[in-house]
């Protein structure tokens, strides 16, 4: 039987989706991989263009764009990028008329949560905070073992509660809730239960300064165990 086929843009050669053409041409589809989304969704990306008619959702995506595009500048040398991500996030949230804005952060980034606070107060924004221990709730409760424990077995340690901060951002009806190092999981169940719109500054990642893809750069000298091999780089 073959093999079922999936989306894999991952491994896309040919990127038709985006094509090198003129404004008026059109894009070859029909040379896209069979692995290709638009041969294998075709009615999915048929029904999502509906949403976009919706005049919000347009709104939303249009000024988004346009943020994008103000990410660049033309210059004699060619295209180059302009703004880090807190500039862009700033300038969308200003387009998008946002007053209110919620941050949810890892109490191991409270003084990046402070100054990140500071920045987007001094940029017109009232800003709401809720760090990942709010509720002091005790790890046990969710079934930890004491040596499950960072702190040691013998120590009191709250439980990220990334429910609560979802649910204390959605109660304060933000315009935009900002995610701030959370970690791996903890972040997936914020996004789950959140219902205001979101947006991530940073994700947490304890041994490159909050960046991932450095290990990912890496991954074919000191992270190449990464790939199963466990030689180290030179
Ligand atoms: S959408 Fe199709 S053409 Fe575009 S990257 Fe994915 S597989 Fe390639």
């Amino acid at each position: 039987m073959p093999k079922e086929q999936h989306p894999t843009c991952a491994k896309c050669g040919k990127r038709v989706c985006e094509p090198r053409i003129g404004a008026k041409e059109t894009p070859p589809l029909a040379e896209a991989p069979p692995f290709c989304p638009m041969k294998l969704h075709s009615p999915v990306l048929e029904q999502v263009l509906s949403e976009y008619e919706k005049p919000e959702v347009r709104e939303f995506a249009r000024l988004a764009s346009i943020q994008e595009f103000e990410c660049y500048e033309r210059t004699p040398a060619g295209l180059r990028t302009k703004i880090p991500r807190i500039e862009e996030l700033i300038q969308f949230a200003h387009k998008c008329d946002f007053k209110k804005l919620g941050l949810a952060f890892c109490l191991g980034l409270a003084r990046e949560a402070r100054t990140l606070t500071e920045i987007l107060e001094y940029q017109g924004f009232e800003v709401v905070s809720v760090c990942c221990k709010v509720g002091a709730v005790p790890k046990e409760k969710i079934g930890l073992r004491p040596e499950e424990k960072i702190a040691g077995p013998e120590r009191w340690e709250s439980m990220c509660n990334p429910i609560a901060q979802a649910e204390i951002l959605n109660a304060e009806q933000v315009d935009l809730g900002i995610l701030l190092g959370l970690c791996v999981g903890h972040d997936t169940l914020f996004i789950k239960y959140s219902r205001v719109p979101l947006t991530v500054l940073a994700v947490k990642d304890r041994v490159t300064g909050h960046n991932p893809l450095a290990a990912l750069y890496l991954s074919s000298s000191y992270y190449r165990r990464l790939l199963g091999q466990t030689e180290l780089g030179g």
